[in-house]
């Protein structure tokens, strides 16, 4: 079973919205599992105290390796890699989330303050992964994205594959603009070949919008279509953006 283990100061934040919906009662059967570890616990204070002032001075704490150290290697690892949310971390994708939900699972560390002694990161071989470019209060968000990311791929967990197939990145692009009824909203029709029934006009005029907004929004996805051609699934697993 694929199973998250989170390291948080506030572990009563989970599971939170990755109880909600599909992922909920996918965990309920016993498709994926979730654990919580409370760093606090490993304090060695009576105040419970985790963090303390940065060596070299400057604004704000840091969370000491040792403290952290104890909380992390309280966990069976179980061979799943064990992964720190970090802003300084790797950009996270798509080929990178699949690697992950085809594994055991993954440990998440997340920080709070100024973020985690650079030892304990070198000492425990820990990845760091970052969901964009922008500097969050707290790990928590950053562990639940990724956790729902990946275990949204377990199979059994969404209903349809094709579905995941055809989603923006899994082709090396955005995906194509989707439409419902009224077939008529605000006086803005749906685009007619969609109406058309001829599924390979509809399949290239997705491609064609596809490729128009990848173009259009996403230079750096766009020219490595162009030279990569498109991603086929199981390639380029660990291929960075
Ligand atoms: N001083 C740090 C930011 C600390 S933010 C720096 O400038 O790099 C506090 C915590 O929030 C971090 O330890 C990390 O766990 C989490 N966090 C903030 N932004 C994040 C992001 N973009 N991706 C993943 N985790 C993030």
């Amino acid at each position: 079973m694929w199973r998250a283990t989170v390291l948080s100061l506030f572990p009563e934040l989970f599971p939170g919205p990755l109880d909600a919906s599909v992922l909920g009662r996918a965990r309920a059967e016993g498709a994926w599992a979730l654990n919580t570890v409370r760093i606090r616990d490993f304090s060695d204070n009576p105040y419970g105290s985790v963090d303390d002032t940065p060596a070299g001075g400057g604004a704000g704490m840091v969370m000491r390796a040792d403290i952290l150290a104890k909380a992390l290697d309280s966990v069976p690892r179980e061979g799943r890699p064990v992964v720190y949310l970090s802003p300084r971390g790797t950009p996270l994708t798509q080929p990178r989330v699949r690697a992950l939900a085809a594994g055991p699972g993954l440990v998440a560390l997340c920080g709070r303050f100024e973020g985690v002694d650079e030892r304990l990161i070198e000492a425990r071989g820990i990845e760091e992964i970052s969901i964009g470019d922008f500097v969050l209060a707290g790990g928590e968000i950053a562990a639940m994205a990724l956790i729902e990311a990946c275990v949204r791929l377990l199979p059994g967990v969404l209903g349809s594959a094709s579905s995941l197939r055809e989603e923006s990145f899994e082709a090396g692009l955005l995906e194509y603009p989707q439409y419902t009824r009224p077939r008529v909203f605000e006086g803005r029709e749906i685009p007619g070949v969609l109406m058309s029934g001829d599924h390979a006009k509809i399949a290239a005029w997705r491609r064609e919008k596809a490729e128009e907004t990848t173009r259009a929004r996403r230079p750096d996805l766009w020219k490595r279509y162009c030279e990569n051609g498109p991603i086929r699934r199981g390639e380029n697993k660990d291929a960075d953006p």
